[in-house]
């Protein structure tokens, strides 16, 4: 318990982290701002390989770049995902060996893949044959991995249709990668973010056992099956273990591979850094839009321009504390700051705040490690980036 805007504040942050609670008791910073424990990444990257057992982990770096994270998590022998020229230089500058990267991203300048390459990156994905032959050409006799289009159905955070190529298309570019002078090694997909339902990946692993049956039979033996991210996390409800995951995407590789079973890969962003963080954010203004409607509206010092870009459409729903929890509470809209329109972050989902709440009032949002700090503007309105503190970086 501590003194904290002449209230007292006795909430329990999620997982029951002491040290973020004690960092946000400890003094008034100007909010928002997020707080990061690595440890609880460190510690959701454990459970992953615990888990999943003889699977190299790919950490999806978009979910959270903070290079104290990216350290711990290349000392704890993990591999990454990275998109550009800056996630590789954090990685290497982190520790990270360049075998241990893989270029995900389907979507690479020319310059930006030789980049890459100059810098020892020998593992590229692709979903067409333009990208594939910029990869001969830029990184020639590298690694390569074609996406698989996959449907993200029981996914709150969709990928849509952007990435990846059908089944077909996949065999012939793996067959070409190899006449361009690549390695092909086999086949990614991803199946949505914070996806709910882990028998999901079955039909994609389907149809990459068909892809490796396929190639097998024009003699290209690949070896990679790299299942991608979406592993969820509790924001408010609680979701499927990290195990029927990982049960659930082994025995798929079983049913689908028999006895030729591929090395796997997954690429987990979200389900390592969410509850690593906790952002505190400020009542900036409590109001009725009408003398009738019971519906307050709260406005925080955050909104989909400071960081909660996944609040788009409703879609990531995170759960909220204040010092008041316990009181009698209303139904609320809440929203952020800026003067646009779009800067609303609930309306239709039901959220209930205490009805005593006012402005200087802090809400934590929790479950917020990942994809907050990275998504927030640069000055929309003159409102600054989210302010981010780790604990243990001056230590
Ligand atoms: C973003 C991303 C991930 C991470 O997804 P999560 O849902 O956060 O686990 C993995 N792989 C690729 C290629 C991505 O773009």
């Amino acid at each position: 318990m501590a003194m904290t805007n002449g209230k007292t504040l006795v909430t329990m942050i999620a997982a029951g982290n002491r040290e973020i609670q004690d960092f946000l008791d400890s003094d008034q910073r100007e909010t928002p701002y997020l707080v990061i424990d690595p440890k609880v990444a460190a510690q959701q990257y454990r459970r992953l390989t615990d888990a999943f057992r003889e699977t190299q982990v790919f950490y999806a770096v978009k979910a959270n770049p903070q290079p104290i994270l990216i350290r711990l998590l290349a000392r704890l022998g993990s591999s990454f995902d990275v998109a550009s020229p800056a996630e590789i230089d954090l990685c290497l500058s982190e520790g990270a060996d360049p075998s241990r990267l893989s270029y995900g991203n389907t979507i690479k300048k020319a310059a930006d893949i030789r980049y890459a390459y100059d810098r020892g990156v020998r593992m590229f994905v692709f979903d067409s044959e333009a990208e594939l032959r910029k990869l001969a050409e830029h990184a020639p006799g590298s690694a390569v991995f074609c996406r698989l289009l996959a449907g993200s159905a029981g996914a709150q955070w969709p990928l849509s249709r952007k990435f990846g190529c059908s089944p077909d298309m996949a065999v012939e570019l793996l067959d070409q990668a190899r006449t361009l002078g690549l390695k092909p090694i086999g086949v990614s997909f991803h199946v949505g973010s914070q996806q709910l339902d882990p028998s999901r990946w079955d039909p994609s692993i389907a149809q990459a056992a068909r892809v490796f049956r396929e190639l097998g039979e024009r003699g290209v033996r690949l070896t990679l099956l790299n299942c991608g991210g979406g592993f969820a996390t509790g924001y408010q409800e609680p979701v499927a273990p990290i195990q029927a995951y990982a049960d659930a995407i082994n025995s798929a590789v079983e049913r689908h591979f028999g006895p030729f079973r591929p090395s796997l890969a997954i690429e987990p962003g979200r389900f390592v850094a969410a509850d690593s963080g906790v952002l505190r954010a400020q009542v900036v203004l409590v109001s009725q839009k009408s003398y009738d409607d019971d519906h307050r509206w709260v406005y925080l010092d955050i909104g989909r321009f400071g960081g909660l870009a996944e609040t788009e459409g409703e879609a990531i729903q995170y759960r909220l504390v204040t010092a008041r929890d316990g009181e009698p509470t209303g139904p609320v809209v809440l929203a952020g700051p800026t003067c646009d329109s779009v800067d609303i972050l609930y309306e239709k989902a039901p959220y209930r705040l205490p009805l005593d709440l006012e402005p200087g009032d802090y809400v934590d949002i929790l479950g917020t490690g990942a994809y907050t700090t990275t998504y927030s503007s640069v000055g929309f309105n003159g409102f600054a980036p989210l302010a981010t503190f780790c604990i243990g970086d001056n230590a």
